[in-house]
């Protein structure tokens, strides 16, 4: 499940949650508490340790042309293939081009999280680029047993959040913050949302770009 990276976007989540009925909704206030419970704390649900970050995050808040140098660090090559796949769907959405690049040169890294960190229930995880530590990575947990479509799925959210984009109540978006059945896209408020920090291709055009046509 991707149920909220971020505390900011907790309340967008719930919303989003409430769609799917109450059990869900129950599921997602316990993990509501949890990482209330972690705030508190002190400790930050969005952090990854043991890895060297990327040095050049700060591309992803470029508006014009982005050229992102993405650095893969999964063991899973199967996860591999389908992130790239999702950074292809990015450059097709935005004016921006992407380059494997595994030095620390590197704006986007995809890396395995380990078992602490997702012990909330989630199995992607992002930063949003304006948060203090930002560092450009995506974390997947690798013990969870994705499908390759749910490998890319997930892939296209979490580099969404990596490009600015919040949770997004509506079910059939691909930034909801809950898993259903309902067929994902980038719809109109991601769009919108999108282009007030970057550069999309075909601007004033799309109502919606469904994730579908591009394979899976
Ligand atoms: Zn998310």
């Amino acid at each position: 499940m991707r149920i909220a990276e971020e505390s900011e976007s907790l309340l967008l989540a719930a919303r989003c949650t409430l769609e799917q009925g109450i059990l869900p909704f129950l599921l997602f206030l316990a993990f509501l508490l949890l990482e209330s419970a972690m705030l508190a704390a002190g400790q930050q649900p969005g952090r990854v340790d043991h890895f060297e970050p990327c040095r050049r995050s700060s591309a992803l808040s470029q508006h014009g042309h982005m050229d992102l140098g993405v650095r893969i660090s999964t063991a899973n090559p199967v996860l591999a293939t389908e992130f790239e796949r999702a950074l292809d769907f990015w450059a097709d959405v935005l004016d921006m081009t992407w380059h494997e690049d595994n030095t620390t040169g590197c704006a986007i890294q995809l890396i395995d999280g380990g078992p602490d960190f997702f012990r909330d229930g989630t199995f992607g995880k992002a930063q949003l680029p304006w948060a203090k530590d930002f560092e450009g990575w995506v974390a997947f947990d690798p013990r969870a047993p994705l499908t390759k479509k749910e490998m890319y799925h997930g892939a296209v959210h979490e580099i969404g959040h990596l490009l600015g984009l919040r949770h997004n109540p509506r079910a059939n978006s691909v930034m909801c913050g809950e898993d259903n059945d309902e067929p994902e896209s980038l719809e109109i408020t991601d769009l919108n949302a999108l282009a007030r920090r970057h550069k999309l291709r075909r601007a004033g055009i799309l109502q919606r770009v469904s994730l579908s046509a591009s394979g899976i």
